[in-house]
Order: structure tokens, then C-alpha cells, then sequence
């Protein structure tokens, strides 16, 4: 039995025996939120056969990111590594003109110890373009965490008062009431005004946003500055900006859903002692917007199999929703970073009145499995391999991955991931009618 009886969270580890896409697939949403970014992939086949494919049409619309697949040579060090990254960000700069180039290291690179964040400095000086490495391979990371590696090395190269690498950077304001704040995590442009707008409506101002739409406008990031993470994978990112640039983390739930919209705000706003106006209505005008989905889930159970971070929040939103949750799998779980989401979550199971999710870390797909047979929850959200074999026996399945790239933050945007939860639950509601006008009511 997967729920906890303890009236506390509890973590388990399984074998980490799970599907989940290579973190490398974060390109298709970074080279599209970077407008003058280039992302080379420094692979092999394998690297390329699951991007092409992982990507669907979007290949087809000569997107900025290319594998530099590796050969024989390169792997047998008979070729010069930086000889041949040199012609191919050569050709790279002449055809495209990026602002920057992001070479995103895989496993073969690791494991043949091809020493890319040594090589990157020279090349950088040498054809005067910034070479910035993520190390996003799946032998480290699962799915979402390679943005986490991408936006970390990024961090790195945000300007600051002693430092202005980018002509074009935004200067930093100062007539906010607050310190500056820094917003950390790559969303669509639209939802990224929406936050900020609500933001500025409690009088915050964001300062900027990593990343920004444009690599020459990175923010300023300047020590005792105060950054917030709008996304629960990105713990390597706070970690590098505490660490390395010195900034203060305010450790918030994540802004998923209409209750963790506020209680994100709220956190922003009691850091910087400004007391929140009109949010309570706020977040009950959006709750009673939501009534008719929230009708479909109510009382229904849900199972997340767990592959790409955000299934903590999805689960405390949909317990609030009125769900049961049996089981959160989740590939890594920084219990530090992820800690105030962690408190929502277990308000909201004991304010809910419901039993309190076990929390399986690196979870066992085929243990999931047996499980899920014992269960027979109403819901499993769940990956490809397993979202159609599950539908013929007869369990309703809604696919992960389109919960990273559906807007899913902010108020108005609860509504979309309800959307695709209740997705199977109408179209199965649907087919029933359909069954049944076509055999029981004729016949
Ligand atoms: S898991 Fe490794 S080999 Fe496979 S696609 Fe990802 S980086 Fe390439």
C-alpha cells in the first residue's frame, strides 16, 4: 500500500529504474526562450536520434541547436577536440550569428573525459563569441534538471557592478521600495509578464529574469541581492547564485496553481515586509472560475509515476483540487530547496482531510506498476512508454510531459492544468455516450 499512514511526509528510494526524457531535450525550450542563443550538442547518435525525434516538427523549422556527433577519433583522441569544436563554431557564427554558443556535454563526453570547460575559455577568446558548457547528460540528471544546468552556468555570467561583460545589459533600477529582486527560471515570454504583473500589483518590482529573452540582456546580479525560483527543478541554479554570486534565496512554495500562486507572493512580499493586498479575492475568484473541472476530479484518485520535478506542486494543487494522491514518484528531490513546497503539501493534505502521500525518490517503474494493478487509481500521470498500455487495462493516463510545456503558472493559468488533468477523465465521459448511443439505447 503506497499511502503513508504516518501523519507526516515519508520519503522512500527505489532503484531508479524509471523513464523520463535526457535532460538534453531542454534545448528545445531554451534555444526558443534565448532568441540569440545556439545550442550545440556534443554527442553521439543515440544523442541525436532522441532529439530528433523527441522534438517532433519543431526539427523541421530549422531550430537554433545542432549535435556535433563524435566519431571514431574523437573517441579514440586521434582527432583534436578543440581543432574540431573551433570549425564547427566557426560555420556556427557564420551562418547564424548567435550571441552565444551553449555546448551541452552528453555521457559519451563524460565518460571519455573530453575536457569541455577547459576548452571553452580558449575557443571563446580565440573567435570572440561566449562559449558557456552545460554538463546535461543523462547519466547525471533526469529531464527538467538540464535547464537547472544550463541556467546555473548562466548565473555565472550574469554582470554585475565590478563587472560588465554585456554592453547591452539592463541596468539595475533603484526606485523600488524593496531590494532588488531576480526571478530564476525559463517560462514562456507571456507568462513571465503575468507574474511579474502580479508581482507589481503588491508594489514588488523584478529587477530581471534568468534567462531573458536575449542573452545580451541578462540581469544584474549583484551580492545581497534576493532571487526567487519560479520552478521546482532548479536547485543547482539557487545553489550557484547563493554560493557563487552571494545573493539570498527566498525559499518559496513554487507558483503552480492558485494556491501556490499566493502562497509565493506572500512569501516575496513577508521577506521584503510588505503586507499583500487583495489576494484572498484574488485566489477565490480563480478557484470559483475552475468550479466546472473541479467537479470532474473531485474525489477521484491520482498516481504520479514521477519524471520530470514538478509532481510535488501538480500533487499539492490537485489535493486542494479535491484529489486523492497515492503516490508522488519524483526523479531527485532536494528537500532544502523544494522545502516550503514540502510544508504546503502537508498543510494541505491535513486541511484537505486526506491521507498524506508517500514521496518515492528514483522510483522503480516495474514496482510502480504492481502498484498501480493494486490501486486502480482514477489517474496516473505517466510517460509514453507506459500511458497506452496502461489505457487497454483500463487505467486513465494523462502524458507528463505536457505538463512542462503547457503553461501551468500563475492564476490564470490553474485552469490549463486542470484542463489537461480532466482531459481523459471527459474523453472517456464522452466515449461512454457515445458507446451508448450507438449500442445500448438502440438496441
Ligand atoms: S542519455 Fe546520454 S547518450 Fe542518451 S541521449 Fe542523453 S546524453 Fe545522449
Amino acid at each position: 500500500m503506497t499511502i503513508s499512514n504516518e501523519n507526516k511526509l515519508t520519503f522512500e528510494c527505489e532503484t531508479g529504474n524509471y523513464h523520463t526524457f535526457c535532460p538534453i531535450s531542454c534545448v528545445s525550450w531554451l534555444y526558443q526562450k534565448i532568441e540569440d542563443s545556439f545550442f550545440l550538442v556534443i554527442g553521439t547518435k543515440t544523442c541525436g536520434y532522441f532529439l530528433q525525434n523527441a522534438m517532433g516538427v519543431m526539427i523541421f523549422a530549422e531550430p537554433r541547436y545542432a549535435m556535433a556527433e563524435l566519431q571514431e577519433g574523437d573517441i579514440s583522441a586521434q582527432l583534436n577536440d578543440y581543432e574540431e569544436l573551433k570549425r564547427l563554431c566557426l560555420q556556427i557564427k557564420k551562418d547564424r550569428s548567435p550571441s552565444v554558443i551553449f555546448w551541452i556535454g552528453t555521457c559519451t563526453t563524460e565518460i571519455i573525459k573530453m575536457d569541455l570547460e577547459g576548452i571553452a575559455p580558449k575557443l571563446e577568446a580565440d573567435i570572440d563569441i561566449p562559449i558557456i558548457v552545460a554538463r546535461a547528460n543523462g547519466l547525471d540528471y533526469a529531464f527538467t534538471q538540464g535547464e537547472d544546468t544550463v541556467l546555473a552556468a548562466m548565473a555565472q555570467r550574469c554582470p554585475d557592478n565590478k563587472n560588465y561583460p554585456s554592453k547591452n545589459a539592463i541596468e539595475p533600477t533603484t526606485d523600488a521600495i524593496h531590494p532588488p529582486l531576480v526571478l530564476f527560471g525559463s517560462l514562456p515570454d507571456a507568462v513571465v509578464q503575468q507574474l511579474t504583473y502580479e508581482l507589481s500589483k503588491q508594489g514588488i518590482t523584478v529587477q530581471g529574469w534568468l534567462p531573458s529573452t536575449r542573452y545580451t540582456e541578462l540581469p544584474f546580479i549583484n551580492e545581497q541581492y534576493y532571487v526567487a525560483g519560479v520552478n521546482p527543478f532548479l536547485s543547482r541554479t539557487a545553489t550557484t547564485l547563493m554560493r557563487r554570486r552571494k545573493t539570498k534565496l527566498i525559499g518559496a512554495p513554487f507558483p503552480i496553481g492558485p494556491d501556490g500562486t499566493r502562497a509565493w507572493i506572500e512569501k516575496i512580499c513577508s521577506v521584503f515586509n510588505i503586507t499583500p493586498t487583495k489576494l484572498d479575492e484574488r485566489e477565490s475568484e480563480v478557484w470559483s472560475s475552475l468550479e466546472n473541472y473541479l467537479e470532474l476530479v473531485r474525489g477521484k484518485s491520482v498516481f504520479f509515476m514521477g519524471d520530470n520535478l514538478l509532481e510535488i506542486s501538480l500533487a499539492r494543487f490537485l489535493i486542494r483540487c479535491g484529489m486523492t494522491v497515492y503516490e508522488i514518484g519524483i526523479p531527485y528531490m532536494d528537500k532544502r530547496y523544494q522545502g516550503a513546497e514540502l510544508l504546503l503539501l502537508e498543510k494541505t493534505c491535513r486541511e484537505m482531510n486526506v491521507p498524506i502521500p508517500k514521496i518515492i525518490e528514483k522510483p522503480d517503474n516495474y514496482n510502480q506498476l504492481d502498484r498501480i494493478r493494486d490501486l486502480q487509481p482514477d489517474l496516473v500521470i505517466t510517460g509514453m512508454a507506459h500511458a497506452n498500455p496502461l489505457e487497454a487495462r483500463g487505467i486513465n493516463t494523462k502524458w507528463s510531459v505536457e505538463f512542462t510545456f503547457a503553461p501551468i503558472h500563475g492564476f490564470s493559468n490553474a485552469k490549463d492544468i486542470l484542463e489537461l488533468v480532466t482531459r481523459p477523465l471527459r474523453r472517456n465521459l464522452n466515449l461512454n455516450e457515445v458507446s451508448s448511443e450507438m449500442y445500448s439505447s438502440r438496441y
